[in-house]
């Protein structure tokens, strides 16, 4: 059901400026910047092969992104894997006992669909699964 990590989401204050760390130190280039309606962040992304880090950046002081940075500050905020039917994912996983932020999908970057898994079910690590809706 998992096709792969989509990507690794680092939660940063700027997303222009933690881009120019990555480029000027590893040489990895930010392919795109977008702010996601509804969700509050802005995102930045930097492909790496067949995946991507995911530079995120609250815009709303309110947001749970921005309390994160402000508890724990900069760093690895969330893993993302794709499936191929999100729906029926979260269905399962939460079957297995995973407990879910969102009970069904909604709209994320890059016109997908994504839906959010809470740390407290899988080991401290906040889980997003995305299903691309357009190649
Ligand atoms: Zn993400």
């Amino acid at each position: 059901m998992i096709k792969k990590i989509d990507h690794i989401a680092v939660a940063v204050r700027d997303v222009e400026k933690a881009a120019e760390f990555y480029e000027k130190v590893f040489g990895l280039k930010l392919g795109g910047v977008e702010e996601v309606e509804g969700m509050g962040v802005k995102v930045g992304f930097i492909p790496i092969g067949d995946t991507r880090i995911e530079l995120v950046q609250p815009l709303d002081p309110e947001s749970g992104l921005a309390k994160f940075i402000e508890r724990k500050g900069e760093g690895i905020h969330h893993i993302c894997y794709e499936v191929d039917d999100i729906q029926k994912a979260l269905e399962t996983y939460k079957t297995r006992g995973a407990k879910l932020i969102d009970e069904s999908p909604r709209k994320g970057a890059h016109h997908s669909l994504v839906g959010f898994i809470h740390p407290k079910s899988t080991g401290g690590v906040l889980t997003e699964l995305t299903q691309p809706t357009e190649s």
